[in-house]
């Protein structure tokens, strides 16, 4: 099951993202609204790049491969993923779409993957390399990453990913990165929505 754990973030990240910009404006104020003030202010007006002095690390586990590759498609941001060459996934579960659970093939599904993982188990039992074994594991095999991100790039991942035109599963992940960052940051973050 999809779970997104916000590891790490810069530390008082809009009181630094105003600092820094102050340097380029000189405008005066100082406090949390005056900083607060100033963010919303700095995208209202598409001064984006002061975001980008603020991040944020995210661990993400029980998204399927297929989602994975989707998110590393984001090359401003950066990424550890767990490795199928080194480690044995053959414990991972299956991440099974509503709509094919729902779909009178719903029970294949998961027979198939029962199937494939046990191909797997016996082709390393057997001494294959897990990096050759793994060819058998479907795309919705799960997977975990780290994704380091920067305010600039969250919002833009969060645009694109949390649209009624991106897939559920990585709409699910930005509304959760979303939820996260929200709370961390609400000046640099609140103005966005992810779509049900
Ligand atoms: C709904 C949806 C459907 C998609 N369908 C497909 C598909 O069918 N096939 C497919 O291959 N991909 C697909 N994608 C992935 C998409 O093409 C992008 O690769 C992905 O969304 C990353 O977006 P990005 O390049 O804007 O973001 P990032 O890589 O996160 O970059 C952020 C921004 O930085 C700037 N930037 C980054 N690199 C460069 C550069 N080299 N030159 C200039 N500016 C740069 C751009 O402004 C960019 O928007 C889809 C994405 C979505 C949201």
């Amino acid at each position: 099951m999809l779970n997104v754990e916000l590891l790490h973030v810069t530390a008082e990240p809009i009181s630094h993202i105003a600092r820094c910009a102050r340097v380029s404006h000189r405008s005066e104020g100082s406090g949390s609204k005056a900083d607060a003030d100033l963010v919303r202010r700095l995208i209202g007006w598409g001064h984006l790049s002061v975001l980008e002095f603020a991040h944020a690390t995210f661990l993400v586990q029980g998204l399927s491969r297929a989602c994975a590759n989707q998110l590393t498609r984001h090359r401003l941001a950066s990424f550890v993923q767990e490795s199928q060459r080194y480690v044995d996934v053959a414990d991972r579960t299956l991440v099974v779409p509503r709509a094919v659970a729902a779909s009178p093939l719903g029970a294949r599904a998961e027979e198939f993957y029962e199937q494939a993982r046990e191909l797997y188990e016996k082709l390393v039992a057997a001494g294959v390399p897990k990096e050759d074994a793994r060819y058998v594991l479907p795309i919705g095999a799960e997977t975990r990453l780290v994704m380091n991100v920067n305010f600039r790039e969250a919002r833009h991942i969060i645009g694109l990913r949390g649209s009624r035109h991106a897939q559920w599963e990585i709409r699910a992940l930005a509304a959760r990165m979303l939820e996260c960052l929200t709370r961390e940051a609400p000046a640099a973050f609140e103005d966005l929505e992810v779509s049900a």
